[in-house]
Formats: structure tokens, sequence, C-alpha cells
């Protein structure tokens, strides 16, 4: 049956656990990227994700080894590498400092994004300090990876040029009690707690966005997303994703039309939730 659907739709390789359509957008850039990271099964993924994205790939276990292979293709041209963090031999911080002090010669700048398992806070300040232009979390998310790789870009559009999808697919009532474990009480409570805090959360983003303040935006909209996303990760979670990450890059132009479309999806978005909020109690208790 999923099997059936994917291959209807052209996709029969993709994860079918994953509902959200393809992030390839035609304005994106075909890029070839250089990434390093020492786990197989990370690189692996990272690497499908890639070229899903429509980019050429070349894979190098470590930060050695990326520093080598980028000095080795510079006739060839490298547009960006992707690099993990925490590695064998030579760490992405090490590898990009040495990236970095190398072009002080060329006068070159190649976009560089850290991956990493945000383990540890101060994580990103290090990243940017060892010349990184951006910063993405493991596990890897492709919608957060094709924006952070756009956003690299300085001369190119500036927002995540994320696709939107036109009708998001509400999520089920099965997909929302998963996402509590079966429990409806907890479901209720969380939905009003949601609904609850929703206005606070939006008028905070609005403050934002009066006042022009990216930090603000930035975690105001961080904020949002991770509320909506206990429930699921619907639409509107997709465009506070959008909106914190273009808050990131340091721009609040542009924001306004994010978040009349956020506005408009968490009003969907909120009738579900308002459902539950009311259902009597479930039979448990
Ligand atoms: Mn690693």
């Amino acid at each position: 049956m999923v099997m059936l659907r994917a291959a209807e739709h052209g996709t029969a390789h993709e994860d079918c656990s994953l509902t959200t359509r393809p992030v390839v957008d035609q304005s994106h850039p075909k890029l070839n990227v250089l990434l390093a990271e020492d786990n197989p099964i990370n690189r692996l993924l990272a690497q499908k994700l890639l070229q899903k994205q429509g980019h050429v790939v070349t894979l190098v276990n470590n930060g050695r080894e990326a520093l080598e292979r980028w000095e080795l293709n510079q006739s060839l041209q490298f547009d960006i590498i992707l690099m993990d963090v925490q590695m064998p031999e030579m760490d992405g911080l090490q590898a990009t400092a040495d990236i970095r002090a190398k072009e002080l010669v060329t006068g070159a700048h190649i976009p560089i994004i850290a991956v990493t398992a945000h383990a540890m806070k101060g994580d990103r300040e290090r990243c940017l300090a060892a010349g990184m232009d951006g910063y993405i979390s493991k596990p890897i998310n492709p919608v957060e990876l094709a924006a952070t790789i756009l956003a690299a870009f300085p001369g190119r559009p500036k927002l995540p040029n994320v696709p939107a999808d036109p009708n998001p697919k509400p999520p089920s009532d099965a997909e929302l009690l998963a996402r509590f474990d079966g429990d409806g009480e907890l479901l209720k409570e969380l939905a009003g707690i949601f609904l609850q805090e929703c206005p606070k959360m939006l008028d905070e983003i609005r403050e934002a966005l009066r006042t022009r303040d990216a930090k603000l935006l930035e975690r105001a909209a961080h904020t949002l997303k991770g509320s909506v996303g206990n429930f699921a990760l619907s639409g509107a979670w997709e465009t506070a994703q959008r909106l914190e990450l273009l808050a990131k890059s340091g721009e609040v132009s542009g924001a306004e039309d994010m978040f009349h479309t956020l506005e408009q999806q968490l009003a969907q978005f909120n009738q579900i939730l308002v459902r539950h909020a009311a259902e009597p109690a479930h039979q448990s208790r």
C-alpha cells in the first residue's frame, strides 16, 4: 500500500514514514558539496538528503580528509562544505580554522556549515568563532538543511526559500495521540495549555517584527516552533522554522509574509486542538 503510493509519485526510495513532500525547489542552486562526516549512517543520510535537493556530493570521513580534498579540488571548486563537528583525526572546528587560514592568501571564502549533535550550549558560538557560516543540528531536518545552505550564500535569495506546502495535511487524531503515547488526557491538557499560550507567543513575534528585532524574532519563532512541534510537524511548525532561520541570518524583512502564513496555519491547527481540549475526559482516570 505504502509502496504503491510512493511508486505513483515516483519516490519509492523515500522514507515512507515521513508524510512530508520532498523539499526540492526549482529555485534551489545545484551545488557541488563536500560532506565531512565520520558516522557512516549520518553520512549516508546527509548524502541522500543533499542529492534529493539536487546537489552533487563528495564524501570524506574526517576533518583532515576534508582539508586535503578541499585543497586538491580548488580548481574543481566545491561550492560549500558541510562539516560534522566531532570527527576523529581532525575535528570540524580545526579543519575549518585551517581552511580559513589558507584562504587568507587567496581572499576566497567557501561557505562552511557545521553539522553537530548540539549536545553542548555554546556549540553554535564555537562553530561561528572557528569561521563557519552556518549551523545545523542532528538529526538533520531536510527543511533546515535546505534553508541553511541557501542562507550561506549572501548573493542568493535571502529567504530560506523552502516551498510552503499549499495544502498542509492536518494531523489526524491518531497521529496526535501517538505523540502523547496514546494518552488522551495528556493531549487534552497540553492542547489547553498551548491554546492559552499561543496568542502570547504570536504577540511576541508581532513585537519582534514591529521593533525589527531579529534576535527576539529568532527566539520567539523558536519557542513557537518547539511548542507546535510537540503536537505535530505541521505546516505551522514548518513556517515557524523558516521564520526562525530567517531571523537567525539577521534578516527581518520578508518576515511579515511568513508571519501572515503562520497565523493562518495556526488558526487551522488550533481548531483541531480546540476540539481535543474540549473533549470529555477519556476513559482513564
Ligand atoms: Mn561525528
